[in-house]
């Protein structure tokens, strides 16, 4: 099964695609955890790509594409792959398609979260961030067991610079201008799902595996 998430910087994108990998046993593929790994380690691709995720301007497609379809070649994804925050512009969609024709697939499901712009803002500033496995919490809606600290891994929570309201406000306006016309794409190549985000965690989760079957 090969899933993109669709949906507004905080949406939830992240949050339900760990679910997803977790109950169809597929790998959770989320380029901004890859660009933020690379950061981390201090590679080339982590320097090129932080200048841009700082003004909350997207990574240019140069240097997200060739990484992604990698990514989907490997073995551990040969069975379908939750893919979250990839692609976000037309280009991006365009190279993904054209990589998958090529091998006679397809995506399966485009699962569009959607939240208002009035929900995101503070659903941001009460994000915090594991650098070290991607699992993202919330303060009020889904907090730690232990404040600072994630449950998954036991490394340490952080608010991440491009959650600060300015950034946000920023990264809101690429969203509309670039990537929500994946909506319509997704909807012309007859995979488009649309759940509503502002529910419960669970009850977003509930309704998207109504969407993708037991
Ligand atoms: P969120 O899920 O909150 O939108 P992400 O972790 O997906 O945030 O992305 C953080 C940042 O990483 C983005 O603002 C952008 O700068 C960069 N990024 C992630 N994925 C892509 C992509 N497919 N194309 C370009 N930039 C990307
Ligand atoms: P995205 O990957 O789309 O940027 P996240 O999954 O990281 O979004 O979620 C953004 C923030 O909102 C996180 O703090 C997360 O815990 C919280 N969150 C996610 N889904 C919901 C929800 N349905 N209701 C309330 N808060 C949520
Ligand atoms: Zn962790």
């Amino acid at each position: 099964m090969k899933i993109i998430m669709l949906g507004a910087p905080g949406a939830g994108k992240g949050t339900q695609a760990k679910q997803i990998a977790s109950k169809y046993s597929i790998p959770h593929i989320s380029t901004g955890d890859i660009f933020r790994a690379n950061i981390k380690n201090g590679t080339e691709l982590g320097k090129k790509a932080k200048s841009y995720m700082d003004q909350g301007l997207l990574v240019p497609d140069e240097l997200t594409c060739d990484l992604v379809v990698d990514r989907i070649s490997q073995d551990d994804a040969a069975a379908g792959y939750v893919l979250d925050g990839f692609p976000r512009t037309i280009p991006q969609a365009e190279a993904l398609t054209e990589a998958l024709n090529k091998r006679g697939e397809k995506i399966d499901y485009a699962i569009n979260v959607e939240v208002p712009d009035e929900n995101i803002v503070n659903r941001m500033s009460g994000r915090r961030a594991c650098l070290g496995c991607g699992a993202t919490y919330h303060v009020v809606f889904n907090a730690p067991k232990k404040e600072g600290i994630c449950d998954s891994c036991g490394g340490e929570l952080v608010l991440r610079d491009d959650d600060k309201p300015e950034t946000v406000q920023k990264r809101l306006n690429v969203y509309h201008e670039q990537t929500q016309p994946l909506i319509e794409y997704y909807g012309k190549a007859d995979a488009l799902a649309e759940v509503d985000g502002t529910q419960d965690i669970d009850v977003v989760f509930s309704d998207i595996i109504k969407i993708l079957g037991e």
